[in-house]
């Protein structure tokens, strides 16, 4: 199940007409998750498929044909001492009221945001769909972890002519997740498409911005390689982003550098605590450009980050032939130690200094 869709039965909705959003919960066709466990894949996975199905949302509008909609990925983990508490969810909210004005759509309350979040994960909760803490995940220092993903999206009214959604839905689903990255291939290539282009969608969570992304990753993989690192639209020379992560690279004078923000770089909730991470650690942390020839020439370490990603290290980094090998292809010190107390944090192995874990 490392990143695959298979709904809880309880959904989130919002719906925005006459200046207000109505909100409800829907609960969707399910027997216990014991019952279902013991079901036959086949039955199970019907049953499963069939809570994607709405009959009253419109087929034909501004989303499904012209991908003007957006998202937000964010996780509530199991915590050692029981319970589960979801990462920095206030950052998801205001990033998500700013991809909606962004795209020209109502913002949408951030206190609704949270509630939403919370709400939806309780939900299911009580009704047992939730993953278990597993001491043996420690191990490995959660590579095999589960977690809820939540995925909180727009979706416009029926229309076809070309215009900005007025009346959106918001709906927010969880689903059980595992690892993102499969263990053990962590090679990274560029690739020659573009992403983002200035005054672009590239900083809002725009669901239009993965068309780029699938088709890059996809010939990346199709190479042999885990992701693409895309670089930038207009001298096609600075790294920007992996294929819907961000990216770091530790400098072999010890520097840890991620590109800055800017029209064309999404701003990463994970990015932005391994930056804080990094800080308390006492490494120096710049946010500029980084060209792909510093990064190849210069780079002691890489890695990229995001929430299904969470700190994912890349072993080499290949451009126009040329590959740099990181730190012998091994997990670099500061990736790994970077990795190890945003996982410890985020399942409560580590305490949580910054107050980060909102609790379910
Ligand atoms: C969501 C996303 C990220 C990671 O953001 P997080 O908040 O860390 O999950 C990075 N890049 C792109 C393009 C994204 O869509």
């Amino acid at each position: 199940m490392a990143f695959s869709l298979n709904s809880y039965p309880i959904v989130y909705r919002a719906h925005f007409s006459d200046s207000a959003w109505t909100e409800s919960w829907i609960e969707k066709p399910h027997r216990t998750p014991a019952e279902e466990a013991a079901m036959n894949d086949a039955d199970r996975e019907k049953l499963s498929a069939s809570r994607n199905f709405y009959d009253d949302l419109p087929l034909v509008n501004y989303t499904t044909q012209y991908g003007l909609g957006c998202f937000e990925g964010l996780k509530a983990l199991p915590q050692k001492d029981g319970g589960l508490a979801i990462f920095r969810p206030d950052r998801n909210a205001a990033r998500f009221n700013k991809s909606m004005k962004g795209l020209l759509m109502p913002g949408f309350p951030e206190d609704s945001f949270l509630k939403a979040a919370i709400g939806a994960v309780r939900k299911n909760a009580d009704l047992g769909f939730r993953p278990a803490y597993k001491s043996e995940w420690e191990k490995d220092s959660f590579a095999s972890a589960d977690s809820v993903y939540i995925r909180p999206f727009s979706y416009s009214e029926g229309g076809i002519g070309v215009a900005p959604s007025k009346n959106p839905w918001v709906m927010v689903i969880c689903t059980p997740v595992s690892a993102y990255f499969s263990a053990g291939r962590s090679k990274a290539t560029t690739t020659d498409r573009i992403r983002a282009t200035p005054r672009g969608t590239g900083w809002i969570k725009a669901s239009s911005n993965y068309v780029i992304s699938t088709l890059a990753k996809h010939e990346a993989n199709d190479e042999g390689y885990m992701e693409c690192v895309f670089l930038d639209a207009k001298e096609g020379k600075y790294l920007e982003e992996g294929s819907s992560c961000n990216i770091f690279v530790r400098l072999k004078s010890g520097e840890l550098v991620t590109p800055e923000l800017g029209d064309t770089i999404l701003p990463g909730i994970t990015r932005l605590s391994v930056i804080e991470l990094a800080k308390d650690r006492g490494v120096k942390v710049s946010e500029r450009k980084i060209s792909i020839d510093e990064a190849l020439d210069q780079g002691a370490e890489c890695f990229v980050t995001g929430t299904a990603a969470g700190v994912t290290p890349i072993e080499s980094l290949t451009h126009k032939g040329k590959t740099a090998v990181f730190n012998g292809g091994k997990v670099g010190d500061l990736s790994a130690e970077l990795r190890d107390a945003l996982k410890g944090i985020q399942y409560g192995t580590l305490p949580d200094t910054k107050g980060w874990m909102v609790k379910v």
